[in-house]
């Protein structure tokens, strides 16, 4: 006896359920050669959907023997019962299972996409199919836009896309009328008469009467099997299919990669609204890490450049032993014949006393608390500041105790609309001359107006202390700043019989400073990988809801024969590029961020640099692929005929 096309020999089926084991197919035998057209008949739970899916290699019996062309299916791989299902079978279901969101011609030439055809070749073929079944004016239609026998009809076109020799339609009649339904079965009939297998369930017995065999099961078992026989070998010749394109044996890696970024932007932008949502976990993460960087960055180099104002060769002295030293205040022997002294040293370039306090200033009806620092006449080179307009007051004026002032640009634009040089402030009770403008210094107190006074007048007219809050020195520029320091420590000693205060030197304070903003950015980074992690929860929670919402176009997609390989490699980088495009939304976002802070000019200095948003896309994507794994893993290891089922 020739081999069968398909041969059933003794399979079961049996489910479990809580109570026990349900048996639907109990010791059916089948042979079903080339070119036949079977009807399968019997009442509704008869068990002829689980025989067709089994023919299919949708299911596998539990006990028995499946052997399409002489090759048993009980030791195949998935992926190998995948090609059988995409290159031998074409599935026709009662309920179409189109896909909704693409078009007739794109629903047909599905299956070619997992058989490795290029896009215009399968594209023009599926075309083709639907023009032989006289949908030629549909193809750019959705499913939606088309009738009940149109969308069957469509199905029949995908059925036959690969070119597979076998038909299995279940019940394809069963949801349409009857002018559709006689259509159907015309195109069937027409099919076998070009020499394809076809394998028809019913339960109608006048839709089965179309078929020259029918076989009957009832209750899992086959009661009447009316014979028939296949065809011979001659069938097998009227079977040719001229413009079937050919299949790539195998396929690039890239192509692979880049049919899947395809289907994942389709699927993306069909529902943009849940896409959006995914990706918002990581806009806002991405978003909030690109512009608290930019932040920090920003605010270092406003930190350096002040550093870097402040000279590399300056020491500070202060009275106390260390800052925060509680009894510093109490000490006054820090005083300005200190600074006198120091300036007179050979290795000194230059002195300013420092005393400073906090004073409301009023010009015309302008008011503003400043900041007022009482120093002397040398600090413009002590501290290397530059002078916008105007002058700096002279020695003889500190000597003399006149009330000048040099403001710097925060108290110019809060005080004054015009050129305030010659104009008068009044600090606190005490009238000033306005003399020069500086740029505003960091030292100063960056954030409130500053007006420097001499510290003469200071002291005496405005805060009635003598005390000195420190003493800034210059030191020669060909003078060690460590010898000096020393030197000066000495000095000072020698003078207050005690050791009274301390001395920082510009280096201790610029590495100071450098450590808190260390300790800022890696502060800033712990957070910012937080809230990223968040948004990779996030985008895994709405990826499972996504992959049970899709359950049935996953069960499309084996039916017609993916891989589990393509549906894993579908949804990885759907999520990785739905956290990809997130990635960029969110950079977008930090950049809108920073230019309305410029644009309104709140200071905040945003410094943004190539590095930080480099990162934040490749951790975006990478992260897409981390969290996205455990979802599209699940997707790909569903179960075809579960898949088909769901609701
Ligand atoms: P038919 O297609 O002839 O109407 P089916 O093959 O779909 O019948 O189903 C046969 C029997 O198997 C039915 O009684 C059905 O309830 C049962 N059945 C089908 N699928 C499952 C399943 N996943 N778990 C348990 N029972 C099932
Ligand atoms: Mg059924």
């Amino acid at each position: 006896m020739a081999e069968a096309l398909l041969e059933v020999r003794g399979v079961s089926r049996a489910y479990h359920s809580g109570a026990g084991e349900i048996v639907v197919l109990k010791d059916v035998s089948l042979r079903i050669q080339t070119g036949e057209f079977i009807a399968i008949i019997g009442p509704s739970g008869s068990g002829k959907s689980t025989l067709m899916n089994i023919l299919g290699c949708l299911d596998r019996p539990t006990g028995g023997s499946y052997l399409v062309n002489g090759n048993a299916t009980e030791e195949m791989r998935s992926d190998d019962l995948a090609r059988l299902r995409r290159e031998h079978f074409g599935f026709i279901f009662q309920r179409y299972n189109l896909m909704e969101d693409l078009s007739a011609t794109e629903n047909v030439a599905l299956p070619a996409i997992y058989a490795g055809v290029g896009v215009e070749a399968r594209n023009a073929r599926a075309r083709t199919l639907l023009e032989k079944l006289g949908l030629g004016e549909r193809t750019s239609n959705k499913p939606s836009q088309l009738s009940g026998g149109q969308q069957q009809r469509v199905s029949i076109a995908r059925s036959l896309m690969n070119g597979g020799v076998i038909i299995l339609a279940d019940e394809p009649t069963g949801a349409l009328d009857h002018a559709s339904g006689q259509q159907v079965m015309e195109e069937l009939r027409r099919l076998h008469a070009q020499g394809k297998t076809v394998v028809l369930v019913t339960h109608d017995a006048a839709i089965a009467a179309n078929a020259p065999r029918v076989i009957e099961l009832s209750d899992g078992c086959i009661v009447s099997d009316s014979g028939g026989g296949g065809r011979s070998a001659q069938c097998a010749e009227a079977l040719n299919d001229p413009d079937l394109p050919l299949a790539r044996t195998s396929r690039s890696r890239l192509d692979v990669v880049r049919e899947a970024a395809g289907m994942a932007v389709r699927s993306m932008l069909s529902h943009r609204l849940r896409t959006l949502l995914t990706m918002l976990g990581i806009i806002i993460g991405v978003a909030a890490v690109v512009s608290v960087v930019a932040l920090g960055k920003g605010a270092q180099s406003q930190v350096e450049s002040q550093i870097n104002e402040l000279g590399a060769s300056t020491l500070e002295v202060f009275p106390g032993s260390d800052f925060g030293d509680p009894r510093s205040a109490e000490i006054e022997t820090l005083v300005v014949g200190d600074a006198n002294h120091l300036g007179e040293l050979s290795y000194v370039d230059s002195v300013s006393p420092n005393l400073s306090g906090s004073v409301a200033a009023l010009q015309g009806s302008r008011r503003a608390n400043t900041q007022v620092l009482g120093v002397g006449a040398e600090l413009p080179r002590v501290r290397g500041m530059r002078l916008l307009a105007g002058r700096f007051f002279t020695e003889a004026e500190v000597e003399a105790h006149r009330a000048v002032g040099v403001i710097d640009q925060k108290a110019a634009s809060a005080l004054f609309s015009g050129s305030p040089i010659g104009s008068t402030l009044l600090l606190g009770s005490m009238p000033v001359e306005v003399i020069g403008v500086v740029g505003a210094s960091a030292f100063a107190g960056s954030a409130t107006p500053t007006v420097y006074v001499p510290h003469t007048s200071a002291a005496s007219r405005l805060l009635g202390s003598q005390r000195l809050e420190s003493i800034t020195v210059r030191v020669r520029d060909n003078v060690s700043t460590k010898a000096a320091e020393v030197l000066l420590r000495a000095e000072l000693q020698h003078r207050h019989g005690t050791n009274d205060f301390f001395i920082y030197n510009s280096d201790q304070i610029r590495k100071a400073v450098m450590k808190s903003s260390q300790t800022m950015a890696a502060l800033v980074s712990a957070i910012a990988a937080v809230a990223l992690i968040v948004g990779g929860v996030g985008v895994m929670n709405i990826m499972l809801v996504s992959v049970k919402e899709r359950v049935r176009e996953i069960g499309v997609r084996l039916a017609v024969g993916a891989r589990q390989g393509d549906i894993l490699r579908q949804f990885l980088i759907e999520s990785a590029l739905i956290c990809l495009f997130g990635g960029v939304l969110g950079i977008l976002f930090a950049f809108c961020v920073g230019a309305l802070s410029r644009l309104m000019s709140l200071g905040v200095p945003f410094q943004f640099t190539a590095w930080p948003v480099i990162g934040a896309l490749a951790c975006s994507s990478a992260i897409g692929l981390g969290f996205g794994y455990f979802p599209a893993r699940s997707a790909a290891q569903l179960d075809p005929i579960e898949a088909l089922t769901a609701d």
